[in-house]
């Protein structure tokens, strides 16, 4: 029989540097499939292009809730975010190893519904780091940047229900990092 793939989850705070990981990740492995969450976001300005969402609208995520469409999902800062289920389960059964970049809540759902997955918490080097990233991206007004950094606390505070956490300082090691644990536990 052909082995599951695995779920490999990272979360981390707003400018932690998931996305550059997840892509460094897809680089490096391209066997990797990576999971496109649905969202009621607005898209940042390139977002549309790269698709790095589905954006869709609230009346079409709560259906997808209701249609128990969703393996987690969660309110953030407003907006809904949510993994689209079918995609990923197909994914697995097919063998492929699957990457979901969701908050701590969503993650931690997910880790009741399938034990066996792998949960990466992203750290950046310091909170005057993470501010000075956000600040950076210039997609945010000081007032959402604040906002965001709370929310980064309350994550942080949450990193030693993950099973590894992943210091961003240095994203080639990073991403080093995270390889060397995916392969020792194939
Ligand atoms: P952003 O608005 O910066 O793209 O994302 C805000 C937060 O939502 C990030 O922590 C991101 O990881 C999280 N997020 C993105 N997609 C999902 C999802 O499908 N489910 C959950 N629970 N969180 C998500």
């Amino acid at each position: 029989m052909q082995k599951k793939g695995r779920l490999i989850i990272l979360s981390g705070p707003s400018g932690a540097g998931k996305g550059t990981i997840c892509s460094e990740l897809l680089r490096k492995m391209p066997e990797l499939i990576i999971s496109r969450s649905v969202t009621t976001r607005q898209p940042r300005p390139n977002e549309q292009k790269n698709r790095s969402y589905d954006f869709i609208s609230t009346e079409q995520f709560l259906q997808m809730v209701s249609d128990n469409d969703l393996l987690e999902y969660d309110q953030h800062f407003e907006n809904y975010y949510g993994t689209p289920k079918k995609f990923v389960l197909d994914m697995l059964s097919f063998g492929k190893d699957v990457i979901l970049e969701i908050d701590v809540k969503g993650a931690l759902q997910v880790k009741q519904n399938f034990p066996e997955s792998i949960l990466f918490f992203v750290e950046a080097p310091s909170e005057q780091d993470l501010y000075l990233r956000l600040k950076k991206r210039g997609t945010e007004s000081e007032e959402k940047i604040q906002i965001r950094m709370a929310r980064s606390r309350l994550e942080i505070a949450q990193k030693s229900k993950y099973d590894y956490c992943i210091m961003n300082d240095d994203l080639d090691r990073a991403v080093g990092e995270i390889i060397d644990i995916l392969k020792r536990r194939n």
